[in-house]
């Protein structure tokens, strides 16, 4: 009584790219890492939710388009969407 072979090679996968490459498809499945919101215009961190075109359904506000404002910028009359 013969053994099966336990390993055997699976024909069709390429063989690995250069190190290199390993490393950029390392790079490219991990998650997008979180940036803190900063206004490009004054560097301010602090920001203000706005919502734009809301309807009024049953005494209720639904909808609307939200939009990120800068308050730094918005306190000089200037209205900055982040
Ligand atoms: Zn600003």
């Amino acid at each position: 009584m013969t053994d099966k072979p336990r390993f055997h090679v699976v024909d069709g996968t390429k063989a690995p790219d250069t190190p290199a490459e390993e490393v950029r498809k390392r790079v490219r499945a991990m998650p997008k890492p979180a940036t803190m919101v900063q206004c490009h215009r004054c560097g301010g961190r602090e920001v203000i939710e706005t919502k734009i075109g809301v309807l009024m359904k049953n005494g209720k506000p639904t909808g609307g388009t939200k939009a990120l404002i800068c308050v730094g910028c918005l306190l000089k009359g200037e209205r900055v969407t982040l």
